[in-house]
């Protein structure tokens, strides 16, 4: 597959920031008028890159985190660029159990799933854990060194016994609240995805999830832009087999 253009979807605006910088992208609006997601655009290594921020929330004046900002973001971005390629970019909790160090960078793989979508009915409980697809990238995280895993999405900081239970079932290592929104939007449309996640904190750690967060934003941030800027150079010269 050729890579000539790459949308990356990211919901806070602190995390983009060091994306933005790191690959020198340069703010050009509303990627609608209506809506209140912000664009970034530029040219790495030959590839169209352009980055959607969610925006901020118009009612509570915070960053438009979780699932449905970022069905719409996507949406929106998919339509107006037609990228052959989307990277849901940002922060994530680990497992220490699965081996996680605070500013770790995981790509999900081979799928991202939800976790809060419980429908136990015939055929509605796998629907709703999703599986959605992740364009094939292990080769790519052994050349750099990055970790992969399932990355399970909730739109919930917290970490519910039930979570637990369903994140269990598929091994699930990366929690978040937006890859496997983006990841849906991407396998419905048919166009490659990738979930690059730096990890913020320890979800089975003593420290609780809110303070661990906010102490290591900045951090895992910087750490995904490094790899990130590295990711949009590797997918530029080679194929991602
Ligand atoms: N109080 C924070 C809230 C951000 S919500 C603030 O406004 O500064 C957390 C964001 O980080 C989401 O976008 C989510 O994808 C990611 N995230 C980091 N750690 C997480 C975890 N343990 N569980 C779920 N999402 C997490």
């Amino acid at each position: 597959m050729e890579i000539k253009s790459i949308s990356i979807i990211v919901a806070m605006q602190q995390e983009a920031n060091p994306i933005i910088s790191a690959l020198g992208l340069v703010y050009s609006g509303k990627i609608s008028e209506q809506l209140p997601m912000l664009n970034y655009e530029g040219i790495t290594n030959g590839v169209n890159v352009n980055l959607v921020t969610n925006g901020i929330c118009p009612t509570y004046g915070i960053d438009l985190v979780a699932s449905q900002p970022s069905i719409l973001s996507t949406y929106v971005c998919v339509e107006k660029r037609k990228p052959s390629l989307i990277i849901n970019a940002g922060t994530a909790g680990g497992f220490k159990k699965y081996g996680a160090n605070i500013g770790d960078v995981y790509l999900g793989s081979p799928h991202v799933c939800f976790h809060d979508r419980r429908i136990n009915l015939p055929g509605f409980s796998e629907y709703g854990m999703g599986f959605y697809t992740t364009y094939p990238c292990e080769v790519m995280a052994k050349k750099m060194a990055l970790k992969t895993g399932v990355v399970s999405t909730g739109n919930s900081l917290d970490f519910s016994d039930d979570d637990k239970r369903v994140m269990d079932t598929y091994k699930g290592s990366v929690k978040d609240m937006e890859a496997a929104a983006v990841g849906w939007v991407a396998n419905l449309l048919q166009i490659p995805f990738i979930a690059v996640k730096a990890i913020t904190d320890i979800v089975d750690g003593s420290t609780p999830t809110k303070d661990e967060f906010l102490n290591n934003l900045e951090l895992a941030s910087e750490n995904l832009a490094a790899q990130l800027a590295k990711i949009v150079c590797f997918l530029s010269t080679n194929d991602l087999h």
